[in-house]
C-alpha cells in the first residue's frame, strides 16, 4: 500500500477534477503551500499529490460512478 494520508491530519484531503491528465499543484499557495509541482496521470486518470495530499481526477476519466 502508499501513504495512507497526508503527514498533516488537520489538513482535509481535496479532491479536484480536471480536464488534462498533467497537472501541477503547488498546495493552493499561502501556509499550506508547497513548491509547484507537475504530474503527469497514467492509465488510472488520477494523481496524489505527494506534498499535501490532494487528489486530481480527469473528469473524461473511465470511471463511471
Ligand atoms: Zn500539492
Amino acid at each position: 500500500m502508499s501513504v495512507t494520508g497526508p503527514p498533516n491530519s488537520a489538513q482535509p484531503v481535496e479532491t479536484i477534477y480536471v480536464d488534462d491528465h498533467r497537472i501541477a499543484c503547488d498546495g493552493g499557495g499561502g501556509a499550506l503551500g508547497h513548491p509547484k509541482v507537475w504530474y503527469e496521470m497514467g492509465d488510472e486518470g488520477k494523481v496524489e499529490c505527494l506534498y499535501c495530499g490532494r487528489v486530481y481526477i480527469k473528469k473524461d476519466g473511465a470511471d463511471p460512478h
